[in-house]
């Protein structure tokens, strides 16, 4: 626990203030770190203590949260090469090292790769059409720079609404190929190129898998999940293509219908899809997603997300003091009705040069019984959104204020377990294929007029959201999403495919990684991609996440939480009584059973 927390930190360290002096410590002592706990997972006299507690009649005594961390141990004692012989011990162990490596090294290559790259616009006529507070924060970055004009990045708040919103086709051009290329042969600088790093990593996790005795790394993933093999999670992802492909067919036919008739783009190229499909939402519904930013100031935003977690679970949440990494991170507590503390999150909002991509929660300190009480755990959430320009606040589309939810729920699962047992309290020894349940079951909250209507105002008249604005985006809400499914499919072959497609000779079927993404584009895509596309070399989630073999939890865990919300709409979205039986039989019982079980209990069927 102590060695946990303090690495914790260290690796949160390293993902959000990534300077160089991080970096060097983290890549100094990862390899001592991996020592350790590989050390720790093959230690045989640990591993023959479990083993005899499992067959000893104290077992019997022993409480379900307990039996599920014995029972949990034994299973990885397996998975960490705990019964190989001594020289196969030593080589899982080298394997486990350079994976680490690995992984860190992916990590910072797409980072700098990302971080490489501006294009300094001297003449505001080429950025027509993007908002303003996105070219005001481009005319200080470039200021920062010591320059006159506008510098572009490819962090999500610059490079998203330039994809959208700019008129300057070639401009759109130039910024996706400089994203699409990031870390691969295709970059600036071939040091970042992660292609080596992701054949490298396939080998090794294929080397781990034989090693234990499977077929593949996809089997190894698995073992502790909720879906039973490979093929499940393959015929999964294909049925919901099957279903989902004619309605993305439809959406990328308006689209191209539209592009021709109303843009003049006879032909769309991947530059154009966002910038498309952003003025036919418009066309459409009549309304943009510009438009309805202006109602979604952070603080009222925050405000409201609170205002649904105290409705819901009956806790008060209030901001508080603690040593920051930046001055833009806030730390709150959660206290119950007693006021005594439930747990305790930090939030980092704001996307920063030094600071990885994307948006996560982790969890360094997890709630268990120590001697001289309880110890509360502790969230930290990070996003990457544009912090306030100029004096005003940050402004969220409702596309983050949902990822604000879907991160929040992670931290719930965390923040409102009631498991004192370390190993299965919050998300700990939750079936990682049902983790995304909380978060994305978060998410419904984001589209109930009841919520947005209080945490809108808008940012220069205080006004709620229009009722008539809101309507549209409901009207607006499956707007392409046969497209956006099929997209997460997409990503859900290629990632099952890239580690179970192997022979029984042990070899992968495929020739290149490349040729897997090619393959599977030809199944289910249906939007033109460019011959550059090399978005393989960013897929963090896979190559230095926990995703790898998992990332179609995120729609195998979408079906349970659309089912989970479906009890809240019949009995009202923010009903105490639904969100308490939410509370006592999903977030509090973390993996102390399992999330099938916890789900049936909670829908009752
Ligand atoms: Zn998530």
């Amino acid at each position: 626990d102590r060695l946990d927390r303090a690495w914790s930190a260290v690796n949160h360290l390293n993902a959000v203030v990534s300077t160089k002096a991080m970096r060097d410590a983290y890549h100094a002592n990862l390899p001592r770190i991996t020592d350790f706990y590989t050390d720790l997972g093959q230690d045989s006299r640990l591993y023959a203590r479990y083993k005899a507690l499992r067959e000893s009649r104290e077992w019997t005594a022993l409480g379900d949260a307990e039996k599920r961390v014995i029972d949990n141990e034994l299973r990885d004692f397996k998975l960490s090469g705990a019964e190989l012989p001594a020289f196969e011990k030593a080589r899982f162990k080298e394997v486990q090292e350079e994976l680490a490596q690995l992984a860190a090294d992916f990590d910072d290559h797409v980072l700098d790769a990302t971080n490489a790259w501006s294009l300094l616009v001297e003449d505001i006529g080429r950025l027509a059409g993007v908002p303003d507070d996105v070219i005001a924060e481009a005319r200080n970055e470039a200021r920062a720079d010591g320059h006159a004009g506008y510098k572009l990045t490819l962090r999500m708040p610059c490079y998203l609404p330039v994809m959208q919103y700019a008129d300057d086709r070639d401009l759109r051009a130039t910024m996706h190929r400089a994203n699409a290329t990031r870390a691969s042969e295709l970059g600036a600088d071939p040091q970042w190129d992660n292609t080596a790093i992701i054949e490298r990593t396939l080998q090794l996790r294929q080397e781990e898998a034989r090693l234990l005795g499977y077929a593949n790394f996809a089997e190894v993933s698995l073992v502790p999940k909720m879906a039973g093999s490979p093929s499940e999670v393959m015929a999964f992802l294909r049925d919901l293509a099957a279903r989902a492909k004619p309605f993305a067919e439809r959406d990328i036919r308006e689209l191209d219908e539209f592009a021709a008739q109303s843009l003049g783009i006879t032909r769309l190229e991947p530059w154009d899809l966002a910038y498309a499909s952003e003025k036919l939402k418009t066309a459409r519904y009549a309304f943009s997603d510009q438009e309805v930013k202006q109602y979604f100031p952070e603080p009222k935003v925050v405000a409201g997300l609170f205002h649904v977690v105290e409705t819901l679970y009956d806790v008060s949440i209030r901001e508080a003091q603690a040593p920051k990494w930046h001055k833009d991170v806030r730390f709150f507590e959660i206290r119950d009705r007693a006021d005594a503390i439930v747990g305790q999150f930090f939030m980092d909002n704001y996307a920063r040069a030094d600071k990885q991509g994307g948006a996560w929660m982790d969890d360094p300190i997890n709630r268990r019984e120590l001697a001289g009480g309880v110890q509360h755990p502790i969230a930290w959430l990070t996003c990457n959104f544009a912090a306030p320009v100029d004096g005003r606040p940050a402004l969220f589309t409702h596309d983050e204020v949902t990822t604000l939810f879907h991160e929040f729920g992670h931290g719930l699962h965390l923040l409102l377990t009631r498991i004192t047992t370390p190993g299965v309290s919050g998300m700990q020894g939750v079936e990682w294929d049902a983790v995304e349940l909380p978060s994305q079951f978060m998410e419904n909250f984001c589209w109930e007029w009841d919520v947005v209507r209080d945490m809108s105002a808008h940012v220069e008249s205080g006004e709620p959201l229009p009722r008539a604005l809101f309507d549209k985006m409901v009207a607006a809400r499956n707007f392409q999403s046969g497209m956006a499914t099929v997209r997460q499919i997409e990503f859900g072959l290629v990632d099952m495919l890239l580690h179970s497609d192997y022979g029984a000779d042990g070899r992968p079927r495929y020739a290149t990684p490349a040729d897997v993404v090619r393959t599977v584009r030809r199944e289910v895509n249906v939007v033109p991609t460019a011959d550059y596309d090399r978005r393989l070399d960013s897929f963090g989630h896979i190559f230095a996440g926990g995703y790898a073999a998992g990332y179609y939890s995120y729609k195998w865990a979408e079906v349970l939480s659309a089912d989970a919300y479906s009890l809240f709409e019949e009995t009202g979205v923010l009903s105490p009584a639904t969100g308490s039986r939410f509370r006592d039989e999903i977030l509090a019982r973390g993996g102390s059973r399992g999330a099938l079980e916890s789900f049936v209990a909670f829908r009752g069927r």
